[in-house]
């Protein structure tokens, strides 16, 4: 999904392959098409594309995936869909609004 990205390479999404058995859930829930086949592991297909809306993790049944759930910016995402520019809320990240 290329219209609602965050900005890229600072998701704090991360898989533990180690821990992972391939079920495939993560792939099932997740809205935006982060998790590609490959058979018997996870693979982050496009990490760019995660809203860090936290399903993954919550439903991965042997904790390989974690993510700091609501640390991406919905408002800046949407901003930048609307504009058709880079994902940027305005707001100034000081506190004084309802978003950063
Ligand atoms: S939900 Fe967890 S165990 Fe299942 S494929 Fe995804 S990362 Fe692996
Ligand atoms: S946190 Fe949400 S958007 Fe990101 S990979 Fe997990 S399910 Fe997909």
């Amino acid at each position: 999904m290329n219209a609602l990205r965050y900005i890229e390479g600072v998701a704090t999404l991360r898989l533990d392959e180690s821990l992972c058995t391939g079920c495939g859930t993560c792939r099932e829930v997740c809205p935006h098409a982060v998790f590609g086949h490959a058979p018997g592991k996870a693979r982050l297909a496009d990490p760019g594309a995660c809203m860090e809306c936290g399903a993954c993790a919550l439903n991965c049944p042997e904790g390989a995936l974690t993510v700091s759930q609501g640390v991406g910016c919905a408002r800046a995402i949407i901003h930048g869909w609307i504009t058709g520019g880079p994902p940027s809320c305005d707001c100034g990240g000081d506190g004084s609004s309802t978003c950063c």
